[in-house]
């Protein structure tokens, strides 16, 4: 097979050139990162369990009328998706204190918020993402303000499916990061869900037992980050219940 024109590579993805113009092939690798690349492993498995997830989840998310990246799932690690100008903000929504609020607040993680809040931060590994202002997107022409306010209600639309198809399954959802793209049809600018979401992206505990089933496994060292990951699947029907992330010879490389 040709090689492909790989466009960007990032910490748990690789981009590639997609069959047709404005198309891209978005491939899930099996490296989990955390604290800004500061720890690193390989996770036999992850990338399809997260190709299979973000499927499930942008798939939902397009039937209640949200506009998605996602055009379909080509094989166990990619899926081609629409190619975007990525906004550069990761757009975070809370439903209760955990990780960087927690801390930064001094809150008690597990504190249930008043409401969902919806925060911003500038994506710039070098700076460690920090969170900014909405006056500040504005003020530096991330966004417009008519984008962030399409931005929130958008993100707020996610956080009310995700966290109902969850709640259906056992899960609450904690906390989740989504990214924003923008396309154009001729002059006019759309916004779309890009990236992925996947429990490498959202903070997801057992109702009854409060067990972590996403990636602060890994950042915690809390256990087996591939087997928190197949649970999910399993609960949402996206994996057969008696496929394990151990079939490592049929993965596609
Ligand atoms: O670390 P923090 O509490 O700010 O993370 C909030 C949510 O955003 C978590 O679900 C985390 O997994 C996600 N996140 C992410 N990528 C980042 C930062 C946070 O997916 N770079």
């Amino acid at each position: 097979m040709a090689r492909r024109k790989k466009i960007y590579e990032g910490k748990a993805k690789v981009l590639y050139e997609g069959p047709e113009p404005g198309t891209l092939v978005q491939y899930f690798k099996d490296d989990a990162t955390a604290f800004n690349a500061e720890k690193k492993a390989v996770i036999d498995g992850k990338g399809v369990l997260n190709n299979r997830l973000s499927e499930f989840f942008m798939t939902g998310l397009s039937n209640i009328g949200i506009p998605t990246h996602f055009i379909k799932r080509l094989n166990m690690r990619e899926q081609l998706i629409r190619q975007v100008e990525i906004i550069p903000l990761e757009v975070i929504v809370r439903n209760v204190a955990a990780g960087s609020m927690a801390k930064r607040l001094g809150m008690e993680e597990g504190t249930p918020l008043p409401r969902p809040i919806v925060e911003f931060s500038y994506k710039d590994d070098a700076l460690g993402d920090p969170l900014v202002p909405e006056e500040y997107i504005v003020a530096f022409g991330w966004a417009s303000q008519q984008d962030l306010d399409d931005i929130i209600s958008l993100a707020l639309r996610v956080n009310d499916w995700m966290s109902g198809v969850m709640f259906g399954v056992g899960i609450k959802l904690v906390d989740f990061k989504i990214e924003i793209g923008r396309v154009w049809d001729n002059e006019f600018p759309r916004l779309l869900l890009a990236d992925e979401i996947s429990p490498d992206s959202c903070r997801l505990w057992d109702i009854e037992t409060g067990q972590k089933l996403d990636k602060d496994v890994f950042r915690r060292d809390l256990g087996d980050l591939a087997d928190a990951y197949t649970e999910v699947a399993k609960r949402l029907g996206v994996m057969p219940s008696n496929v394990t992330h151990a079939t490592k010879p049929t993965l596609i490389n």
